[in-house]
């Protein structure tokens, strides 16, 4: 029998589920903490085609509501979130005893790998999060191997592709915060997410304007804020008209 270490709601996790090679994740409840509406979005997606339910949360705090109330099988963190550092959230569901089965640590940053990984994560999803095999896998990979089957095996290798709704909150979420923002923590939380989205929609321009804000002196600051808002309103406007 498994050990505690693969209980859900302190049940077993499912067998039955192994019989179901279309939808390998059958059975699961992956709760994903992800501020970016395009990239939690993107795991709705791939739970649904893979037969896990998916639960949400947009913050830590909120994450940890969720987490009070119910213990998912899979827990996806992303690192960049607008009240903290997944990584601490990470360290601290590592610890807990019963452990959740899988702990993943997201990010657009694939630097920040090894950060999820020293707080105790099972592996590490690098967003933009498209291709249902890595994502699977990764899931699978992590899983106790009485759990897990024999399923690692070739996966379809499906890409999926988020709507543009999605695109369109997280832009209107990074104008709100451009517009309030008025310390460095606020600052620095939406450099990595806006670099995160500008990977997510291949807009490259985005991307170096979150970069040049990132490394910028001070006495630039303004410049490379208002810089950065009109690329957003920009794509904002781009957006609305798809
Ligand atoms: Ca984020």
């Amino acid at each position: 029998m498994p050990t505690d270490f693969a209980t859900t709601h302190d049940k077993p996790l499912p067998q039955w589920r192994l019989s179901l090679p279309g939808r390998p994740l059958t059975g699961l409840t992956v709760l994903v903490i992800e501020d970016s509406r395009f990239a939690s979005e993107a795991v709705r997606l791939l739970c649904l085609r893979s037969g896990a339910r998916i639960r949400r949360a947009d913050c830590l705090r909120s994450a940890r509501r969720h987490l009070a109330a119910y213990r998912p099988a899979v827990i996806i963190v992303d690192l960049g979130l607008p009240d903290g550092d997944g990584a601490t959230l990470i360290q601290d569901l590592h610890q807990a005893i019963p452990r959740v089965p899988v702990i993943l640590g997201m990010s657009g940053d694939p630097d920040l790998a090894d950060r999820a990984l020293n707080a105790g994560a099972d592996g590490f999803l690098p967003k933009p999060v498209e291709s249902l095999a890595v994502f699977q896998q990764t899931i699978l990979g992590a899983l106790p191997p009485e759990a897990r089957g024999s399923l690692l095996r070739a996966l379809p290798d499906d890409m999926i592709q988020p709507d543009q709704a999605g695109l369109r909150d997280d832009l209107l979420h990074a104008a709100q915060v451009l517009s309030d923002a008025s310390d460095t923590d606020a600052i620095e939380y939406i450099i990595g997410f806006l670099a995160g989205v500008a990977r997510a929609s291949r807009d490259p321009a985005l991307g170096d304007a979150a970069a040049a804000l990132a490394r910028g002196d001070r006495e630039n600051l303004a410049i490379d804020l208002t810089h950065l808002s009109c690329l957003v309103q920009d794509r904002l406007a781009q957006v609305a008209q798809v």
